[in-house]
């Protein structure tokens, strides 16, 4: 018989709620509890995995780091209370809770509690639901700072009080020097702030050649029993998990970042916004997933990242470029979410109301960049950042899709998907939907950008210097669409001068050629969205 331990108390000091993207054995969150008075509680939800018709894949990785890290406390002697995992002899329940709030609710009811506490949730909508659920049991809810991250939200809103345009460039610049990143003295390492220039390399004509494989992870026992679950509680749900191979350990994560920096990180700068089709990796480091959920700290991905370029193993172009992505990007948007939400999800600053093609859930599609691309991240729950902004986010924006539509899709297909960080990348930067909050100017861009970065089009039907007729490339068709449409919106944008000027020069008859052309495309890839009806 197993010994009773706080997870079978009725009276506990602290409640530590751990959720599936705060799974960091560091966190505040321990650090100032204590094993014999505080009781870990984490729950397996229904809605976290349906709120959106999340990939199988999504759910398993969640799942499976999550029932990783109940078992390694577990084993460092705390009590953990764990809903819906039908392996677990100590489960509270063997199936999953409805919702992280009616759980909590539901549990509170049964415990004399002092406080609840959590790390500042990854998404407002989950915060929400604590905050009600603590109200409704009376219970304070203490939040705590997310230590896995290098600025605050409140350090962000004071950077950017009083400015009248917040740019990431300048917010990149204010942490690297904050917290002396590849600074020598306060000017930056190498004399630039910026290696973009040297950065945007496509791979011509003979490809990438040899790939360095990415280190994978073979589901051991835990995560076979988290995919045979996902199976049968979402096996409808899009996506596969043939190759699921993602870290789901704080030790895999680092060992995923080693891989990296010795592989791969020297290819990072150059080809950082290249694309081959049927090359899902590139040089990408493939470590979002382990950084979202807390499995691998940023401060270590960019302390090792810095120290390879101090060793001489990687030019520091490319070692910019990926410091560039966490300490910059990452930070920022997150500042964006946290400085906006909750109204940053309504935003339609375009008055985009397209439904989202039905190919966005299958890869059905004879366009060969969006048929790759759709059908990678099915398969894998990953797609690279150009594929996402440049493909798969572009498409929409010139197609004039709904950006919630579009959003509610980003959020459902990858791995890494975490609402703080995929909603300002998807509503801001892929969709312009907030008007220029976070980018200066839309990414539009026609088929030929395609052409000019990647493969893609030498194995397409259509092609892309064609705007209208029978081989038009889409891209291209939607691109001048999206200019005439737009042309007033976006006439005080000084970025857009050079774009609109060439509009100019198309005649009222070819603009309304291309009006057509772009109308009837996307009569031609209407049609039933598989995407359950409740979940739309
Ligand atoms: P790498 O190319 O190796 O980059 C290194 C790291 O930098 C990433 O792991 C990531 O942590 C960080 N990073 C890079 N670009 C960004 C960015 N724009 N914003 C924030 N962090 C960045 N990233 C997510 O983590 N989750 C999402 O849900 C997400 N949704 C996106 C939606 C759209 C429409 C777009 C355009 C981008 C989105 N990104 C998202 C950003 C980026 O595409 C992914 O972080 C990246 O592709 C993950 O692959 P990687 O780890 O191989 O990244
Ligand atoms: Fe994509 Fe157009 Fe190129 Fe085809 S021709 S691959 S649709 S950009």
């Amino acid at each position: 018989m197993r010994e009773p331990s706080a997870a079978d108390a009725t009276s506990v000091r602290y409640l530590l709620l751990v959720l599936g993207d705060q799974l960091d054995p560091d966190s505040a969150l321990l650090a100032e509890a204590d094993r014999g008075q505080d009781l870990i509680w984490m729950a397996e939800s229904v809605e976290e995995a349906t709120h959106v018709w999340s990939h199988q894949a999504r759910i398993a990785v969640f799942l499976s780091a999550m029932r990783h890290y109940r078992d390694a406390r577990r084993e460092d002697g705390w009590s953990v209370r764990y809903h819906g995992d039908d392996r677990d002899p100590l489960a509270a329940s063997a199936t999953p809770v409805a919702s992280l709030g009616q759980a909590l609710r539901d549990d509170l009811a049964g415990l004399s509690v002092q406080a609840v506490r959590v790390v500042l949730p990854g998404d407002h909508r989950v915060l929400e639901q604590l905050r009600a659920a603590c109200r409704d049991a009376g219970v304070a809810l203490n939040l705590l700072d997310d230590t896995h991250f290098f600025d605050t939200p409140t350090g962000f809103a004071e950077w950017a009080n009083g400015r009248r345009q917040i740019r990431l460039e300048y917010y990149y610049r204010h942490l690297r020097r904050r917290f002396a990143v590849l600074m020598d003295g306060d000017q930056p390492a190498g004399g630039q702030w910026n290696y973009d220039q040297d950065n945007r390399q496509s791979f011509g004509r003979d490809g990438p050649g040899a790939l360095p494989a990415p280190i994978a992870f073979a589901p051991d026992a835990i995560t076979r029993g988290v995919l045979h679950a996902v199976v049968e509680r979402h096996g409808s749900h899009p996506g596969e998990l043939d190759a699921f191979d993602w870290p789901v350990t704080p030790a895999q994560a680092r060992a995923a970042l080693a891989d990296f920096i010795d592989q791969r990180l020297a290819g990072f700068g150059p080809w950082q916004d290249a694309l081959w089709a049927g090359e899902p990796w590139l040089y990408h480091s493939r470590l979002s997933v382990a950084l979202n959920l807390k499995l691998l700290s940023p401060q270590e991905a960019v302390a090792a990242a810095v120290d390879a370029w101090r060793d001489g193993r990687a030019e520091l172009a490319s070692v910019e470029g990926f410091v560039r992505q966490i300490l910059g990007w990452r930070e920022y948007v997150r500042g964006i979410y946290w400085s906006d939400m909750p109204g940053y999800l309504a935003h339609n600053a375009l008055n985009a109301t397209e439904p989202l093609p039905a190919f966005f859930w299958t890869g059905e599609t004879d366009m060969a960049c969006l048929a790759d691309t759709v059908s990678q991240t099915l398969r894998y729950g990953y797609a690279h950042h150009i594929q996402r902004l440049m493909i798969t986010g572009l498409y929409a924006l010139l197609h004039g899709v709904d950006p919630h539509a579009v959003h509610r899709w980003y959020l459902a297909v990858y791995v890494d998907a975490v609402e703080w960080v995929e909603a300002p990348n998807t509503i801001g930067m892929s969709q312009f939907a907030d008007g220029g909050r976070m980018a200066s100017k839309p990414y539009c861009a026609s088929g030929r950008y395609i052409q000019r970065m990647s493969n893609y089009c030498a194995s397409c039907r259509y092609r892309p210097e064609q705007r209208t007729g029978p081989k038009a490339c889409p891209f291209t068709t939607l691109y001048w669409d999206f200019l005439i449409r737009h042309a007033d919106a976006l006439a005080g944008n000084p970025r857009m001068r050079m774009q609109l000027r060439n509009l100019q020069r198309l005649d009222a008859e070819q603009q309304a050629a291309i009006r057509a052309a772009a109308d009837a495309h996307r009569r031609a890839v209407a049609g039933a969205s598989p995407e359950p009806a409740g979940q739309r």
